[in-house]
């Protein structure tokens, strides 16, 4: 028999070589994360990343992702069977709320003051919705007035969307009242809790909320690349009595609820299995710690780290109570060359921090204390880093007022050693 001859290409026909064979290895610089996220994330969890994979229908795995749903209800406040982290970051999970409810033609009221509320009304037309806007100005929040008033003008609507904390400006969004609203029109109401889960109180059933996601990387402090998310029943029965079908095969809750589901355990896709035991570490660290002792931190360090920061003249953007804790945005003064000062802290102090977006871009900083990264200890690590760059810059005349202030908050404190 003749054997045919396997025409390989010539050396020099193969793609692209690299100049050497190796690549070196990495190892990140040691860095402060306190920008919008990621946070710092613990040793706990960075050990469960290392542990051996498990096959994603094995039997102890399986019991891994049950875990997971326990503690998720917990932190979502929530008695919602629907209750599953999905594989990608926290935008994932902005896009299945939308891809699964929200039908080609349907009305979609997206509250917009901010990156993220935009993000969403893509997306909902991505999902050929129609969307309603009710803007406010970037630092404010949306006020339920102006979502009722939408509501009533626009005849049917699907659902609300909104975000609970806004990134780009560090508005804390009020939900009580837009939560009513929606059961008044019977429209779901879907809440972005990205920035805010395992930070703020983020309160599922209390406030009526039928869709709500969030990410990984923000107060919860695991790395980025899983979702957390939850869906009612009202919101699952809408889901599975849509009239077309739903335009992601990915993001199709449907399908992945066989997956999730006790006594279904249908493969749809290979879950990062590795993130999950990530996931369930750090759940495990927002229970050790308790979620209202959480969100008191949280708080502390925010009031202790505004104090400081305001005696450097900055300023925080949202007005009136509705700052958020975990991200500080921070109007800085006119004459303070912004980026320049946040690439100092980065290169001489291995600090991060977050710039402004859009129209807030150099005349704010946004100063993440989101989980891990939220301890007295970095506060005054990043006050002390500033305070030396203002004098450096010749724009702080006494040393120590930022500290001083930030130190003084912290004293107040009841419980303090
Ligand atoms: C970070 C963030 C997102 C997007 O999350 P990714 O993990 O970056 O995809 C969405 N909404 C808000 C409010 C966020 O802060």
């Amino acid at each position: 028999m003749k054997r045919e001859s396997v025409i390989l290409p010539s050396q020099d026909a193969l793609p692209i070589k690299r100049p050497d064979m190796t690549i070196p290895e990495f190892t990140p610089p040691r860095r402060l994360l306190l920008g919008p996220g990621p946070s710092l994330v613990h040793p706990r969890v960075l050990r469960a990343l290392s542990s051996p994979l498990l096959g994603h229908l094995d039997p102890v795995f399986l019991s891994v992702m049950n875990d997971i749903q326990v503690s998720l209800r917990a932190v979502f406040q929530t008695a919602n069977r629907f209750t599953i982290a999905i594989s990608g970051t926290g935008s994932a999970g902005m896009e299945a709320s939308i891809v699964n409810v929200v039908e080609p033609g349907d009305c979609v009221v997206v509250g917009i003051n901010g990156v993220f509320g935009n993000r969403i009304a893509s997306v909902v037309e991505r999902c050929g919705g129609k969307v309603i806007r009710v803007e406010a100005a970037w630092g404010t929040c949306i006020e339920p007035d102006a979502i009722e008033q939408a509501l009533v003008r626009s005849g049917p609507v699907k659902a609300v969307a909104i975000v609970h904390a806004e990134t780009s400006t560090g508005a804390w969004q009020p939900l009580e009242d837009i939560g009513a609203l929606c059961r008044r029109h019977e429209a779901l109401f879907i809440v972005d809790a990205v920035t805010s889960l395992g930070g703020i109180p983020v309160e599922v059933d209390r406030v009526g909320i039928d869709v709500c996601y969030s990410g990984s990387q923000k107060c919860l402090s695991c790395p980025p690349g899983l979702s957390p998310f939850t869906m009612n029943d009202r919101a699952v029965g809408i889901m599975k009595s849509r009239r077309s079908q739903c335009p992601s095969w990915y993001l199709d809750m449907g399908l992945i609820d066989g997956y999730w589901s006790e006594g279904l355990r249908v493969y749809h896709h290979t879950p990062p299995v590795s993130m999950l035991y990530a996931l369930r570490e750090a759940l495990r660290l927002v229970e050790e710690e308790g979620l209202p002792a959480r969100y008191t931190r949280h708080q502390m360090n925010s009031d202790a780290l505004v104090a400081g920061l305001k005696e450097l003249g900055l300023v925080p953007l949202p007005a009136g109570g509705r700052a958020l804790p975990m991200l500080n945005c921070m109007t800085l003064p006119a004459h303070i060359p912004e980026a320049d000062i946040r690439a100092k802290l980065l290169s001489y102090y291995g600090i991060d921090i977050g710039a402004g977006l859009g129209p807030l871009k150099g005349k704010v900083w946004r100063i993440g204390l989101m989980g891990e990264s939220s301890t007295e200890a970095h506060v005054l690590t990043l006050l002390n880093a500033l305070e030396s760059l203002f004098i450096e810059g010749g724009w702080l005349a006494t040393p120590g007022v930022a500290l001083q202030a930030a130190s003084r908050m912290y004293s107040r404190l009841p419980d303090r050693r």
